[in-house]
């Protein structure tokens, strides 16, 4: 295998790196700049990447920034207020988002895949690749399957291989070197342009595991931006009697200068805010960093939630943290290294330059993937729990939240009815016991399986998990090899919304599980009813008139009990007609076996002695 790049996709901005023999190395421009801000803008419907678009060679309304946030998302998953904030035009639906140009109407994996592109021609000239292909690229950690998905189809839309899709915050780790410990517990702390994620990671002999992960995918350095631009204009309205909040050219303007105020403000006391107004005056004004952290302390405790979530995810305080690393640009801000050294008690990693951890962390796993780099292993985790409806519509989870991936999960389920030729297979996402209160990924039907009688079907249903979070459901009948299966197909899914699904799942937690046993023991008495019958039929005339009678009472009782509210009240009497039956059953398994016996026939033998244990 030749060259393998790393690249940091990220909200704000993003990276090339790869490995040399020093080790992993940012790839620059031209000009020598590592960091391309992930900005495209349309001249003449012409695609500018980068730092002309965002120093304003395109106009306001054709110049798309974060627009990660938008990947693999919906128009409707954001609201109102917060898009009519946005300079740029935009469009879409429940289903996607759009970025209006002219005529033609770009996605958001159009625009990324315009960003990689840019970053790939980059990486080619500075390594004198005439075509480089294979690709390493990052994404938060709490990304889910569409938004995976989405960064994945951008990079082949660039036209690269991508080799796998790997977590920010373990990229972060490797750049730290922090493989080479032989063990320990790591805190990622990662606050970027748009995005917040806290990582706990395990490092054990070389091998990384993603004990939890949680985060704010509407939490950064932008919100920042946001509240100094707010401010701003504010002020220029009781002081000048402007209002500038809809001028979208102004807007970019005022925002820029709001950013290059925060950044100052990382290394100095006080910044001058110097603005030009419409009417010729200008906005002078002092910002002291006091005044600036009044504006900074809210964001900065939002993101002590979700460090405290994850450390309770992970069952660890934060005295059991053995490294916390520092990630993304706002990190650079004193406020947040006060905040995260006294949340985990001690001082982070900052060794390294903030924005570029993760694209170094990415050239070193793209380095593993090249068969450079052998030793490690990198391991992530499941944002919520996978699993299957069974009967009665509850769900079976097959993967548990906070799972580590790659992994893989077997269930083996059987046919409820005599000749049943199809199973329907639906899988879901989510915390609650009821189906209807889960996500519904995916539905489909293994179709084939020869006629047999209820129970004698074997399927068996895979759930596999692979290195970049994408889940594959599979589902063969063993006994006649009939095969099925279904890639699951991204589908869109929120932080707020996973965040709303754990909170429901802890409110509902006592009432779900009453109704999920009321459930399984109702369908358990269902399933007893047909084969009950079938059994006082069948013995009506050989079996003993007191042992018949007593299976026909506990039947009657089974199906009083199954009228009330009581799973408990089901479950006895289910144990009542079994202890009632077993005389006739035990006959009736008797005479199988004998008739087969004066059959002679042993697969004869087999399979009717199976069918009556299945019965009983
Ligand atoms: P992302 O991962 O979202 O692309 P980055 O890690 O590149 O983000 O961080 C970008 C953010 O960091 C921006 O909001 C930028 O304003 C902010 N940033 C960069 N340098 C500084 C600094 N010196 N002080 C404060 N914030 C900074
Ligand atoms: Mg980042």
């Amino acid at each position: 295998m030749g060259k393998v790049i790393g690249i940091d996709l990220g909200t704000t901005n993003s990276l090339v790196a790869w490995m040399n023999k020093d080790g992993p190395q940012i790839v620059p421009d031209e000009q020598g700049i590592g960091l391309l801000p992930s900005i495209v803008g349309f001249a003449e419907g012409k695609p500018v990447v980068g730092l002309a678009a965002r120093n304003g060679a395109t106009s306001a309304a054709q110049t798309f920034f974060s627009v990660k946030r938008f990947m693999g998302k919906a128009l409707s998953d954001f609201d109102a207020a917060e898009l009519a904030r946005l300079p740029y035009a935009i469009d879409g639906d429940s289903r996607s988002v759009r970025f209006p140009v002219g005529s033609t109407n770009y996605t958001p994996v159009q625009i990324s895949a315009m960003i990689l592109a840019t970053l790939k021609k980059r990486a080619e000239r500075f390594l004198g690749e005439f075509i480089l292909k294979d690709a390493v690229i990052t994404v938060p950690a709490y990304f889910n399957d569409a938004q995976r998905q989405a960064t994945r189809d951008a990079g082949e839309m660039a036209g690269l291989d991508v080799l796998r899709i790997v977590n920010e915050p373990t990229a972060a780790a490797l750049a730290y070197g922090l493989d080479k410990r032989n063990q320990g517990i790591i805190a990622v702390y990662d606050l970027g342009g748009g995005t917040f994620d806290i990582s706990i990671l395990r490092l054990e002999n070389g091998v990384f595991e993603v004990l939890a992960t949680a985060g704010d995918n509407h939490l950064g350095g932008d919100n920042i931006d946001d509240r100094l631009t707010a401010l701003l204009l504010t002020e220029i309205q009781e002081t000048h009697g402007f209002d500038l909040s809809t001028d979208r050219e102004f807007l970019v303007k005022i925002r820029r200068i709001a950013e290059q105020a925060k950044k100052d403000l990382s290394y100095a006391e006080a910044t001058r805010l110097l603005l030009e107004l419409p009417d010729g005056k200008r906005l002078d004004q002092i910002l002291t960093r006091t005044e600036f952290e009044k504006i900074l302390e809210p964001l900065v405790q939002r993101t002590l939630g979700p460090s405290q979530q994850a450390l309770k995810d992970a069952g660890l305080s934060p005295a059991q943290i053995d490294e916390v690393v520092l990630v993304g640009g706002s990190t650079r801000i004193p406020l947040v290294r006060k905040a995260v050294a006294e949340l985990f008690g001690r001082k982070p990693h900052d060794e390294l330059n903030p924005d570029e951890v993760v694209a170094l962390g990415a050239a070193i796993q793209a380095d593993i993937l090249a068969g450079g780099t052998t030793e490690m292993l990198l391991l992530d985790v499941t944002p919520l729990s996978l699993g299957l409806e069974t009967m009665g519509g509850v769900m079976e989870r097959l993967i548990d939240r906070n799972a580590t991936i790659p992994c893989r999960a077997k269930e083996t389920f059987t046919t409820a009815v005599d000749n049943q030729t199809g199973i329907d297979i639906h899988v879901l996402q989510g915390e609650r016991e009821l189906v209807s209160d889960n996500r519904s990924l995916a539905r489909f039907k293994l179709a084939g399986i020869p006629p047999m009688p209820a129970g004698m079907a074997k399927v068996e249903i895979i759930f596999l998990i692979d290195a970049d979070g994408i889940l594959n459901v599979s589902a063969s009948e063993l006994r006649s090899g009939v095969a099925t299966s279904v890639t699951v197909k991204p589908s869109y899914l929120s932080d707020d919304d996973i965040a709303d699904i754990l909170d429901a799942s802890f409110e509902n937690a006592e009432t779900d599980i009453q109704q999920r046993q009321l459930i399984e023991a109702r369908v358990e008495a269902e399933r007893r009813f047909p084969k009950a019958e079938e059994l006082l039929t069948e013995m009506s005339e050989v079996g003993a008139p007191e042992t018949l009678e007593a299976a026909q009472k506990a039947l009657e009782a089974l199906r009083i009990a199954y009228t009330q509210e009581n799973h408990l009240g089901i479950r006895d009497a289910i144990d009542a007609l079994e202890l009632a039956a077993e005389p006739l059953v035990a006959q009736r398994m008797n005479e199988a076996v004998g008739s087969a016996l004066r059959n002679r026939s042993t697969d004869d033998i087999l399979a009717k002695v199976e069918q009556a244990r299945l019965q009983g």
